[in-house]
């Protein structure tokens, strides 16, 4: 099959959160599985050139339809750790793409809008005629609309659509100028409630909407969250349309890339190891101690590796902090915060832990870091608010952490509870879970995985095992994404 990728990143080369990775990781096992990838993106001027081989100009004179006129545009190619990917570079005024950052600008609708249009526009010139277009999040919910109601008519009538929604948080909701922009016009067409129109805003357009009722499927990014979305307020006002069109709509678990989260062949790890050589992981845990400044001793190490945002509960990760160190055990923290008053909160943590040999708390990003915490630590908690998918709870079970986690989204979808789990059997639970938001709920499940460390040490390497046993890499999501795929063509 000939599968087209339409997003507005891909790791490692544009990474701003969970989106790149799945773009690259998807696209690669899709690969493995003897199918051909293109991936469409724009091109930033802070992305990361160094990770682009064989950069190159593909398409120097894309003229883009853009309001009464056209904007020029080159199309570039190169390879991203072997993925073929297009870049498109606009040559305009509006300099939408060379700004210094990927997202956050007061225009960003139009910017995505405009990518859109030139994605599929480049299709249509290039004589590009995929079998599937995938594409991802609101930045590219405009694509199903366009294709379907423009370039349909221009050639392309054979090509389907999946889109998969990462995060119902960022919906971009739009003026009327991304239709007169895009040449879709028609206001009163699409100002709709059965298209575009925001359930809520009258006023506005709602970009994601557009891609949920357009496109041939629409998934997101676990069974649980799908549930969520369609049933609860996680859905952020779009439940009702997600119910309309639940026909199509449905959760695919996330993998992770097992080429880089692998203890066996880590670069970043001083001590290889899996599930028949358990033991070595002690080596890292000690690693991880002369690194941070830890003192030496027979306690648990407890770890969270994440954003520090109100998404991911960081009043719980604060609680989990100070909980951790009062039962003994020790707490490694990597985050990074962009809020200015959580930033500093934590930063104040810092530095009143400072002389604390059982804590230590590391603020910004470091991906290297995070692979000696994963190997290190016994215990990783992800206490999140709203989590689609979550990457740090399998990526902990990979090395061997047992994950601590809050029952929601993704998180409901890969750990099940040593003790109250009703579902597995006792040889397939793999962590701890709590439900509510308070600090009790948290007590209870970290407590619960503490005694367990300190009084059945061999029953808790057995359960940090049992995680170590999951198969949480691409190949099982890519085959689900494969029927997906085969169900829209032959519909
Ligand atoms: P998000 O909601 O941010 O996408 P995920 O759990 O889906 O959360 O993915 C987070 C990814 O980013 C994981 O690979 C995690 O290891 C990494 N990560 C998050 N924060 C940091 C940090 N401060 N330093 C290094 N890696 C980080």
């Amino acid at each position: 099959m000939y599968i087209v990728q339409i997003a507005s990143e891909c790791a490692p080369v544009i990474k701003a959160g969970g989106l790149g990775d799945v773009v690259y990781g998807l696209s690669r096992e899709l690969e493995i599985q003897q199918h051909c990838v293109e991936i469409i993106l724009p091109k930033y001027d802070c992305m990361r050139y160094d990770q682009i081989w064989g950069l190159h100009d593909a398409y120097r004179d894309l003229w883009v339809p853009w309001y009464g006129g056209a904007i020029h545009c080159s199309v570039f190619c190169g390879w991203v750790h072997g993925r073929l990917c297009f870049f498109i570079e606009p040559h305009s005024e509006d300099n939408f793409f060379n700004r210094g950052c990927y997202y956050g600008c007061k225009d960003d609708n139009m910017r995505f809008a405009f990518f859109s249009k030139a994605a599929l526009e480049f299709l249509l010139q290039s004589n590009k005629r995929p079998d599937v277009i995938h594409c991802h999040d609101w930045q590219t919910g405009l694509v199903p609309v366009l294709l379907f109601e423009i370039y349909k008519y221009h050639g392309m009538w054979n090509q389907r659509v999946c889109y998969t929604i990462h995060n119902f948080k960022h919906q971009g909701l739009a003026g009327v100028e991304v239709l007169w922009g895009t040449g879709l016009n028609r206001e009163s067409y699409y100002f709709d409630y059965d298209r575009l129109r925001d359930n809520f805003n009258p006023f506005a357009l709602n970009l994601m909407k557009g891609g949920i009722v357009y496109s041939n499927f629409v998934t997101t990014v676990s069974p649980h969250h799908a549930w969520e979305a369609h049933h609860s307020d996680m859905g952020y006002g779009l439940g009702h349309t997600l119910h309309l069109h639940q026909h199509k709509f449905k959760g695919i678990l996330n993998g992770i890339d097992y080429e880089v989260w692998n203890p066996e062949i880590d670069r970043f790890i001083p001590y290889h190891y899996n599930k028949d050589s358990f033991t070595e992981k002690e080596k890292n845990k000690k690693a991880l101690r002369e690194r941070l400044w830890l003192r030496h001793a027979d306690k648990p190490i407890v770890c969270y590796v994440g954003r520090l945002d109100d998404q991911k509960g960081v009043h719980l990760v604060h609680y989990a902090i100070y909980y951790s160190l009062l039962r003994g055990a020790q707490f490694v923290l990597l985050g990074s915060a962009t809020e200015d008053g959580i930033n500093s909160w934590f930063w104040h943590e810092k530095q009143y832990l400072n002389d604390n040999p059982d804590a230590h708390l590391e603020l910004g990003f470091n991906e290297e870091l995070s692979h000696l915490i994963y190997a290190g630590a016994d215990i990783i908690v992800v206490p999140s608010n709203y989590e689609p998918c979550g990457l740090t709870q399998m990526i902990g079970m990979r090395y061997g952490t047992v994950p601590v986690v809050r029952g929601i989204g993704g998180l409901v979808s890969t750990v099940f509870d040593w003790d109250y789990d009703t579902i597995h059997p006792p040889e397939k639970r793999n962590g701890f879970v709590f439900f509510q938001t308070d600090h009790r709920a948290l007590e209870s499940a970290l407590d619960r995985a503490l005694d367990l460390w300190y009084e059945k040490r061999e029953i808790f390497n057995k359960l940090a095992i049992q995680g170590m046993e999951y198969d949480y890499s691409w190949y099982n999501p890519a085959c689900e994404y494969l029927k997906v795929y085969d169900f829209i063509r032959h519909k």
